[in-house]
């Protein structure tokens, strides 16, 4: 089983990016598990088809300790199953340690079956905040991917969380498997995005275009897979599945300082 997590800036893609690929893996027949990681509770939306699902937060809260794995975990497209861990109520309380709680609470209930053939952990926030770097620390998560973009403040978290990824990889086994683009049609952004990545001492893995079609499907609720399986866009994630699935390259990355990843920006990016 293969443990994964998928961490980036806020707002660049990393829930969608997550569930269209793993409906790429699902269509290929994998066994998946996501296990969302945010508050919001939106990292299985387009897999359910809306926002339908109870979060263990939720659960727990009102049924107490008696909680039934199928009150939390649903299977949605490709029979991917679905968990949203939640959150506490707003203001009160770490929301890390809710993913904390859920992340035991699917293991004493045998959520991590034999046959899956992947977890993806869908992260959000900076892996330097303490509880959401909990599927990494807790030695979970083996595997991270980084959704990133050509534009700065997505770099610039980028390296905020391989700085994250070095330290953990210290006392655990939790390796950078490389970068995702998902592309903002940033001029230069395949140039910058793979001399960012070569920086960090990883690939980038694959570079996702941005398609109107995206948001098309996330209206109707569906990932690209699913609402059109015969477009370009559609392929575009099939192919990030492939090469992950094939992935071979995992490594401690090495973070840049900031004035590297400046001169980087100039040197390949917007200026470039
Ligand atoms: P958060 O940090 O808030 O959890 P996120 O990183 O999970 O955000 P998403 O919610 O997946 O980001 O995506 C943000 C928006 O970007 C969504 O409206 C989504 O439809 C759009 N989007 C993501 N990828 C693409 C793409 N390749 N082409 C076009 N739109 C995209
Ligand atoms: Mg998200």
């Amino acid at each position: 089983m293969r443990q994964i997590a998928i961490y980036g800036k806020g707002g660049i893609g990393k829930s969608t990016t997550t569930q269209n690929l793993t409906s790429a893996l699902g269509e290929m027949g994998k066994k998946i598990m996501i296990v969302g990681c945010d508050p919001k509770a939106d990292s299985t939306r387009l897999l359910l088809g809306g926002l339908c699902q109870q979060t263990v937060l939720d659960t727990l809260r009102e049924e107490g300790e008696d909680v039934e794995l199928d009150d939390i975990l649903k299977p949605g497209f490709a029979d991917i199953m679905c968990v949203e861990s939640g959150g506490p109520e707003p203001g009160v309380g770490c929301a890390g340690r809710g993913i904390i709680t859920s992340i035991n609470l699917l293991e004493s209930l045998g959520a991590y079956e034999a046959d899956l053939d992947y977890v993806f952990y869908d992260v959000l926030g900076d892996v330097v905040c303490g509880g959401f770097a909990m599927p990494i620390r807790e030695g979970k998560a083996q595997e991270i991917y980084i959704v990133a973009s050509g534009e700065l403040m997505a770099l610039y978290a980028a390296n905020n969380i391989a700085k994250g990824i070095q330290k953990y990889a210290k006392t655990g086994g939790t390796r950078l498997g490389g970068i995702i683009c998902n592309s903002r049609k940033v001029d230069n952004e395949l140039e910058l995005l793979q001399a960012f990545a070569n920086e960090l001492g990883t690939q980038l893995i694959y570079f996702v275009p941005r398609d109107n079609l995206v948001q098309r499907a996330e209206i109707n609720k569906k990932t690209v897979i699913d609402y059109d399986p015969t477009s370009g866009q559609a392929d575009e994630y099939r192919n990030l599945a492939r090469a992950i699935d094939q992935n071979k390259m995992f490594v401690v990355p090495k973070p840049m300082e900031q004035d590297r990843l400046e001169e980087l920006m100039i040197t390949h990016g917007i200026l470039g």
